[in-house]
């Protein structure tokens, strides 16, 4: 496996709001398209 994670859309843990409930890995992790797309999701 790669280091970079696929994940492609950031989703914030219940427990641990800066770990993804998707992927569990810290939000920096993420790409700001992913963290984008959660902000999209909120608005919408
Ligand atoms: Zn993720």
């Amino acid at each position: 496996m790669s280091g970079r994670s696929d994940c492609r859309k950031f989703a914030p843990n219940i427990f641990n709001k800066s770990k993804c409930t998707n992927c569990f890995r810290q939000k920096e992790e993420h790409s700001a398209e992913a963290l984008e797309s959660n902000r999209k999701a909120l608005a919408g």
